[in-house]
């Protein structure tokens, strides 16, 4: 069994920083996910993309994000459960949490951070009859290695931010030519980018179909042409190496969602005027996993929630203890 002061469920980029601001606590940290390796969404969807919100950095790629956090929360040897989802939770008769994952393996702490994110990563797909024919063989519902997209012909479907930027980065590379289908003419994305598409579509480098979709995926073995259905328009076919329906993807807790915890909306339901604890004391909720009165799903939001989170799990875990916050810059940084 592993035993460790906090347990954290996800290893995106929230719960890694969770190790740092506990380990400055002394508090030792141990994380199990999902996936087979540390980073969340930033890793799993966006690994090539620039964010350029995280304080302190003008830009940075999703993946080196992580490889800093990791080297930043290395000091305090956090221990990993990789490829393994927390299935169960049982609070044990001298109040610690047994945490099980769906291999068996047990995990024990008196204070438990879920930074569970989304939940499991379900794309939502379209309703086409013979869509797992071409799943990884032409229709792709995440872009992983943009390399593998270039010098492609892409077809890119959805209005939403994921759609635009990725249709957008495409367009502005050689040898690719990028189609993005619509369904109606108004976008979710951010205007920036719908304003850049349109652009693109001036200089020939875009094409840009709006009340339209794809209806119909023809190909032999792998994807060789869609059909797409439009407003007023007779179908037309389309001759394609990959499509990309980027629809976002569907919230799914997951086993979280059974563990009696105060849910809405999908969300762990967390208490903002304090320290982001749950309805059930000892269970915290930060980053995208949780919900409260004007929580914005970003990455330093999190940040913040994780480190007004680890004073309480301080005072659970050391109630004799007063611990006095000393600023990095003073105290350095003293690992285990
Ligand atoms: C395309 C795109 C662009 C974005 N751009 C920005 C941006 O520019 N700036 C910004 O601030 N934010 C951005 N975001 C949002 C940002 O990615 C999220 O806010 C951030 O990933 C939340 O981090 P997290 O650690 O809370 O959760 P996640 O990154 O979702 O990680 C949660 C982890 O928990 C694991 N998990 C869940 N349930 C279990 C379980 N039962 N057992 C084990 N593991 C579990 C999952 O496998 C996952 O690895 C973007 C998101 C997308 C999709």
């Amino acid at each position: 069994m592993i035993k460790t002061d906090i347990l954290i469920i996800g290893a995106g980029p929230v719960g890694l920083f969770t190790v740092f601001e506990a380990g400055l606590m002394k508090l030792k940290c141990h994380l199990i996910d999902a996936l087979p390796e540390a980073g969340g969404q930033l890793i799993e969807i966006y690994p090539k993309k620039p964010i350029y919100d995280i304080p302190g950095y003008p830009a940075v790629l999703a993946g080196e994000l992580v490889e800093n956090l990791m080297e930043q929360a290395a000091p305090f040897k956090p221990g990993f459960t990789l490829g393994e989802r927390a299935e169960t939770i049982d609070k044990q008769p001298d109040g610690q949490f047994l945490v099980t994952t769906q291999l068996g393996v047990e995990h024990l702490a008196p204070v438990v951070i879920i930074a569970g994110g989304l939940g499991s990563f379900e794309p939502r797909k379209p309703q086409l009859e013979n869509l797992s024919d071409f799943e990884n063989k032409g229709v792709y519902y995440m872009v992983k290695q943009p390399e593998d997209f270039l010098g492609k012909k892409l077809l890119i479907s959805g209005g939403g931010d994921s759609a635009l930027d990725w249709a957008i980065y495409f367009a502005e590379k050689e040898n690719t030519s990028v189609t993005l289908v619509h369904r109606s003419d108004r976008f979710r994305a951010h205007k920036d980018s719908v304003e850049k598409a349109f652009e693109l579509q001036e200089t020939g480098r875009m094409n840009v179909i709006t009340h339209g979709e794809v209806s119909a995926l023809e190909g032999q073995n792998n994807l060789e042409s869609v059909t797409i259905q439009q407003k007023e328009q007779p179908d037309q076919k389309v001759t394609v190496d990959c499509w990309l329906p980027l629809f976002g993807l569907s919230p799914k807790l997951g086993p979280i969602g059974n563990w009696g915890l105060a849910i809405d909306k999908n969300a762990l339901v967390v208490d903002n005027t304090f320290d982001y604890q749950t309805n059930v004391p000892g269970i915290f909720a930060v980053g995208d996993v949780n919900t409260y009165p004007g929580k914005l799903k970003l990455i330093l939001c999190g940040f913040h929630e994780a480190t007004l989170a680890v004073q309480t799990a301080y005072k659970i875990i050391n109630p004799d203890k007063h611990f006095t916050l000393k600023y990095t810059t003073v105290r350095g940084i003293q690992g285990f």
